[in-house]
């Protein structure tokens, strides 16, 4: 296996505990991917991943494994979905409690946008019910399916008219603009702007509706865990290895080779990088023939990504917390022209308010900005600015000023990992068929398998999971032919 990625962990796990022999290689001197942590003052910070929602997926792989989630980790159940602020001084609440958010909007922008919520809301639900089993649960895309499911759920049909895109649908759904650009900005959160996105995606707010959870003492021992598990069920690591070639005979895996020298034979492999990363012919010419282009690009967004401990003073934080820009226009124009914005929504973890208790001392944070995926020279100026000073504006500072290398700039996720082009969630979610266009689970090369956020059916870290359960059952299914 070549990445522990989530995609790749829960794979392992899978494999393992039927019995397969399983060998999982890094790059990474640890597991997790882009679930990763940096030092800082105040201890480890999530530097990926923070936001955890559908833990029924998660549950399924430790019970894969018969056992339980809660026996490895403790899931902490967040009342507070995440706090929203805008620059005319109105914030907002949602909670994980539908009628609590429902009166919250109202109380927000009146009864009208209330009512828009819920039928939002019920918009959401019935997309994400139609679309779950045929598509999300599916090893591929089932369009018959799907649209007998679609049939079924007249609510969701404004959201599946062709060539509707989210902020169409946005527009249509609320009549406050600062409404319809908080449920816009659930594109972003598989890497697309919501102009280019389809309405479909307004399935995620239902995958957040469901609940939020924090994981006690990080995101990181998420991926901690399932690779211990995984180790328990008798699968081999290696990490700081990066595997160079994967080898073909006949149209046949054989053989990996790798950075130290070293070449594993094997029947079958499971790539978790970015499936670019075997378009661009990073592994090799065989791996290169396996996927058409169209299955990596074009790109999704990349971030800028502060992870840093500092003493707030200002606004009263939340877990989960976004400062919205003036106008949407100003966040996505230039992303989609390939530029920095002029002006970003600024998302901030504030990891130590998982529960009641802060830390007496300096806090850990983590802040995004999205971005495109390739970055241009002085920008890291250009966001320092547009994030502190930004915040400033809402009366938010830090104590210290984090430094610049507390910032990782989309360069440094091409870096990190490569073929990506700094494209944190593979393939780019835009347009109606997008979700049909992402590799699956089996490549045109026997033997060599795809899991993790480039692949089907998709990014963030349930979706992830789920191509690792994909990716698992086909490898088993298919191990008599190989
Ligand atoms: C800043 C940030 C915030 C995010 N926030 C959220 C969130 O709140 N909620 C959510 O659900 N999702 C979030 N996501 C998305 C989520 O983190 C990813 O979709 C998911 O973790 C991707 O997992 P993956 O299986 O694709 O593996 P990846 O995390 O991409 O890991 C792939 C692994 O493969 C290894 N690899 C690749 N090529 C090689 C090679 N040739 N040799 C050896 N090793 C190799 C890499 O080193 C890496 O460790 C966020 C992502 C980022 C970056």
């Amino acid at each position: 296996m070549i990445g522990a990625g989530i995609g790749g962990l829960c794979a392992a796990v899978r494999l393992a505990a039927k019995g397969a022999d399983v060998t999982v290689i890094d790059a990474h001197s640890t597991p997790g991917g882009k679930m990763r942590t940096l030092p800082s003052a105040a201890g480890p910070v999530d530097a990926g991943p923070t936001v955890l929602t559908m833990r029924h997926v998660l549950d399924d792989v430790f019970a894969a494994a018969g056992t339980a989630l809660d026996d490895h980790l403790t899931l902490l159940p967040q009342p507070l979905l995440a706090r929203h602020w805008w620059q005319d001084g109105s914030t907002l609440d949602l909670h994980a409690d539908m009628d609590a958010s429902a009166a919250a909007i109202a109380a927000f922008a009146g009864a009208r946008a209330e009512a828009d919520f819920r039928r939002f809301n019920r918009l959401s639900a019935s997309l994400y019910t139609a679309f779950d089993a045929p598509m999300m649960q599916a090893p591929r895309p089932q369009m018959a399916r799907i649209a007998l499911n679609a049939l079924a759920h007249p609510t969701a049909w404004p959201a599946l008219l062709p060539g509707r895109t989210l902020t169409q649908q946005l527009a249509r759904s609320f009549q406050d603009p600062r409404l319809r650009q908080l449920f816009g900005r659930y594109a972003t959160y598989v890497g697309g702007i919501p102009d280019y996105s389809p309405a479909v995606l307004s399935l995620i707010w239902r995958a957040e509706a469901q609940g939020v959870w924090a994981v006690q003492g990080g995101m990181h021992n998420l991926a901690r865990a399932l690779a211990q598990l995984a180790t328990a069920k008798g699968a081999a690591f290696h990490y700081a290895v990066t595997a160079r070639k994967i080898e073909s005979r006949s149209g046949q895996v054989t053989a990996v080779a790798l950075s130290d020298g070293q070449t594993l034979k094997c029947d079958a492999v499971l790539f978790n990088g970015d499936p670019a990363a075997l378009v661009a012919g990073l592994l090799g010419n065989g791996a290169q023939q396996a996927l058409p282009a169209s299955a990596a690009n074009p790109r999704s967004l990349s971030a800028h990504v502060w992870t840093f401990a500092a003493r707030p003073s200002g606004p009263d934080l939340a877990l989960h917390n976004l400062f919205f820009a003036s106008d949407p226009a100003l966040e996505f124009g230039p992303i989609a022209e390939g530029r920095m914005s002029t002006e970003s929504t600024l998302y901030i973890c504030a990891q130590d308010r998982q529960s009641q208790t802060r830390p007496p001392g300096p806090e850990r944070f983590q802040i995004i900005l999205n971005a495109a995926p390739k970055s241009t020279v002085g920008e890291l100026d250009q966001c320092r600015t547009r994030t502190f000073t930004r915040l400033a504006r809402f009366g938010l500072t830090f104590d210290p000023m984090p430094a610049d290398q507390t910032c990782t700039p989309p360069s440094g996720f091409a870096a990190l990992f490569p073929g990506s082009q700094g494209a944190l969630y593979g393939r780019s979610p835009h347009g109606m068929l997008a979700s049909f266009q992402r590799p699956m689970a089996r490549t045109r090369l026997k033997g060599l398998y795809l899991a993790g956020g480039g692949a089907h059916p998709g990014a963030g870290v349930p979706m992830a999971a789920l191509s690792g359960r994909h990716a698992a059952e086909a490898i088993w299914n298919d191990r008599a032919l190989t």
